[in-house]
């Protein structure tokens, strides 16, 4: 028996230690209770325990044996002595003689002098290195591996006193410097543009363990051993789910799973960690943890990228544990949240408290575009495919989401911070500037008028016509209210919506889009997701005329939203004058029912036509004879005229709007419509875009509509504008053989002071 006392089990060591946390008094009295027992519990004449503070260092916050005027002020750098070194390679260290270690530093203050053997572990918490528990002996100790591995259990109650007690704010754990401390730049694919500053708010499986000390290990023991069957089978189920064979994410659990679960070692670490005394969930904290720290040092890319397969194993098996159902809870959001979720929901998103809500980020993200429509109606900046966001990051960190760019920045460093903030500065100076705009006419210099609509889908987009001075809505999508519930809405709750839609206009115009759905917009209850390439699948009037019971159920609900008022309508993905003439023909059924049910009908019609597919172009002027109105979906017509996927970040790039096949397309279409005398307009990204605005005056566009925050911008660009030499200028570049005639509008915008 060592000096120091009786050794007491780990068991009820921790039972000792947990008692004392439960206790009362200050979490710093505890703290000094705790290493007291633990040096009396491990036999030792010394317990330290050394907690990290922002700036790299390890500050020695409570001791039992060394001077206790040294709590406080003895401070090391993380990799300095041998409590550094620990904290470096988030590696236990037993030495008998550490005197006589190259790394020893020696620190009067301490008078540490007379003890030669120490024994530290590293204090663990999400990964994250946030101190030392170390304990010291006169005489040359040679601690065992079940010592070292009780110390590691304390010391990952330790971590919950610190943390949770409050002995550190948490604002300071993310400016901790280390395993995940370090600023990190991570990829992503914006999917709702704008940037967005603040604290990362983690919407993933919370795993709330009350309990971290076992009464019974037996229990625990077969608490685990039922979790892993039940996560065996769920994965093997998930494994077996899948109709075409394993897409990626799946197989790659499951071969994660396996090499985990055949690797016996887990299991059994997990196992140890109980008979040290904790409790199911508490052992498989603990044992995550220490296998990210350690995982998170190697400089293998490989083993780093397995982070995640543990990640999700540690999280599937608490699921198991714990009983929790896997969904986001009722997450509390703080000012600025950056909420970082694997996927989200429409109906998730529509249920978060949007005015704490900062940016999001998410993990997976293209299955679930859907939810960027909304973030993009809501003005939420959104990234997605954040590859293993989750390693890289802890709840609390400071987030910058730069969505225009695609990248997330986390723990960002002071000189991209301040350059963030600058940057958030101006764009609130030319939010104020776009305001003054409002009041004033939307014309160019040489006084031609240009009508600005917004694009909308949600009830609350409809302030953005106040706010921004718009005519009106140019484009609503329907879609929205079909994304965001479980089931497909029926004529009354339709009706409901867009009775308020045209009540919250008060007279200006509104044209609804019919539904369009599939293609990246997915309904949980419908399978639209026929064929590999869902842009040009069965979607948007597609499958509307092979359901007609849809498109009609929501034209009926137009209508009686619409009686006594004007209705615009118009119908998506139109491919050929037949496919707008069956649409036609539902909508006068519709109309002859009303008719007959009430005799009350909207006191105007207007129907248009979206020409977003190129093969209308070649039936236009039949079209033209049909319509009250065209609306150019420059977004699907860039994808169709180009044959390139917008939803692939690969191609969607490498064809530009300002192009010349493609303003010699809109070109036309402006000349077509007005000798046909009809109205045109254009509800494309291109609309939003001054530069491309520009062009679209040039080529003769007079009514635009666009995603509200672009009002402002795109009416600056208006009012600094001369539209004749625009005109000369463009129609000398409809013969360029060049690719993309962008940089030489922008010239041309610079040379002649348009705000683009
Ligand atoms: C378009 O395609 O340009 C358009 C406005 O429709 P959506 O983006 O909804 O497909
Ligand atoms: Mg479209």
């Amino acid at each position: 028996m060592e000096a120091g006392g009786e050794q007491m089990t780990p068991r009820r060591l921790l039972a000792k230690v947990r008692d004392i946390m439960a206790g009362r008094g200050s979490a710093q009295k505890r703290l000094d209770q705790v290493v007291s027992t633990i040096a009396g519990g491990l036999g030792a004449e010394v317990c330290s325990v050394y907690v990290r503070r922002a700036g790299d260092v390890l500050e020695l916050f409570a001791t039992e044996g060394l001077r206790s005027t040294a709590v406080h002020q003895t401070r090391l750098r993380v990799g300095e002595g041998l409590i550094g070194v620990i904290a470096a390679r988030a590696r236990p260290l037993a030495l008998a003689d550490a005197q006589h270690h190259p790394a020893f530093a020696f620190r009067p203050e301490t008078g540490e002098e007379v003890y030669n053997s120490l024994m530290g572990v590293p204090i663990l918490r999400d990964g994250r290195i946030i101190g030392v528990v170390a304990v010291q002996n006169r005489s040359e100790r040679r601690y065992r591996g079940e010592e070292i591995e009780t110390l590691q259990t304390v010391a990952m109650i330790l971590a919950e006193l610190i943390v949770g007690g409050g002995l550190i704010g948490l604002d300071e754990l993310p400016a901790v410097e280390g395993l995940t401390g370090r600023p990190q730049q991570v990829p992503a694919v914006r999917l709702s543009p704008g940037v967005g500053i603040g604290v990362a708010v983690l919407g993933q499986l919370k795993h709330d363990i009350h309990n971290l000390v076992a009464e019974d290990p037996e229990l625990e023991r077969s608490r685990l051993r039922a979790a892993f069957t039940e996560m065996h089978g769920a994965l093997d189920a998930l494994f077996q789910s899948s109709d075409h064979g394993l897409d990626g994410e799946h197989r790659e659990i499951l071969e994660s799973y396996r090499m985990i679960a055949e690797d016996a070692g887990w299991f059994a670490r997990i196992q140890e960690a109980i008979d040290g005394g904790l409790t199911a969930e508490a052992a498989v904290m603990k044992v995550h943890n220490d296998i990210r720290a350690r995982l998170s040092r190697t400089a293998n890319p490989y083993l780093q990228e397995r982070i995640h397969d543990f990640q999700d194993l540690a999280d599937r098996l608490l699921q198991h544990l714990t009983g929790a159902d896997g969904s986001l809870g009722d997450i509390v959001l703080p000012e600025n949240a950056v909420l970082i979720a694997r996927s989200l929901g429409p109906a998730q998103l529509l249920e978060l408290d949007r005015s704490r809500l900062s940016a999001v980020v998410l993990e997976e993200g293209t299955a679930t575009a859907h939810v960027a429509i909304i973030a993009r109606a809501l003005n939420i900046p959104m990234v997605g495919q954040a590859r293993d966001i989750f390693g890289q990051i802890v709840a609390g960190d400071p987030v910058i989401v730069d969505a225009e760019h695609g990248n997330v920045f986390v723990r960002p460093g002071d000189t991209v911070r301040q350059a963030f903030l600058e940057s958030a500065r101006e764009r609130e100076r030319q939010i104020a500037s776009y305001r003054a705009l409002r009041p004033l006419p939307t014309e160019t210099l040489d006084g031609v008028e240009v009508k600005l609509n917004i694009n909308a889908g949600l009830r609350i987009d409809l302030a953005q016509l106040e706010e921004t001075g718009a005519e009106g809505v140019g484009l609503y999508r329907t879609e929205l209210l079909f994304l965001s519930q479980p089931r497909f809405p029926d004529v009354a709750a339709q009706q409901a919506l867009y009775t308020d839609i045209l009540d919250k206009a008060a007279g200006r115009p509104v044209v609804f889009r019919t539904v369009d759905v599939g293609g990246d917009k997915i309904l949980p209850y419908l399978d639209t997701s026929r064929g590999d390439n869902p842009a040009m699948g069965w979607r948007a009037i597609r499958m509307c005329l092979d359901r007609p019971a849809i498109l009609r159920q929501q034209m009926r609900a137009l209508i009686r939203a619409a009686a006594g008022r004007e209705l615009r309508l118009m119908f998506p993905m139109i491919a050929d004058v037949a496919e707008f003439e069956s649409a036609r023909v539902l909508l006068d059924l519709e109309l002859t029912r009303e008719e007959e049910r009430t005799g009350e009908l909207p006191a105007s019609l207007s129907v248009g036509a979206m020409l977003e597919v190129p093969s209308l172009m070649f039936q236009l002027d039949l079209l033209l004879r049909r319509v009250q109105f065209v609306s150019v979906g420059s977004n699907d017509l860039l994808q169709f005229l180009f044959a390139s996927d917008r939803g692939n970040p690969g191609v969607s790039a490498r064809y530009d709007s300002l192009s010349p096949a493609m303003i010699t397309f809109l070109g036309e279409v402006v000349r077509r419509c007005e000798d046909a005398g009809v109205d045109l307009s254009l509800c494309g990204e291109m609309a939003g875009s001054p530069l491309d605005a520009m062009v679209l005056l040039g080529l003769g566009y007079r009514n635009l509509s666009m995603a509200p925050s672009s009002i402002g911008p795109v009416k600056a660009m208006i009012r600094s504008l001369t539209l004749g030499s625009l005109r000369r200028y463009i129609d000398l570049l409809y013969e360029s053989p060049e690719h993309s005639l962008r940089e030489k509008l922008r010239d041309f915008a610079r040379d002649h002071y348009v705000k683009v």
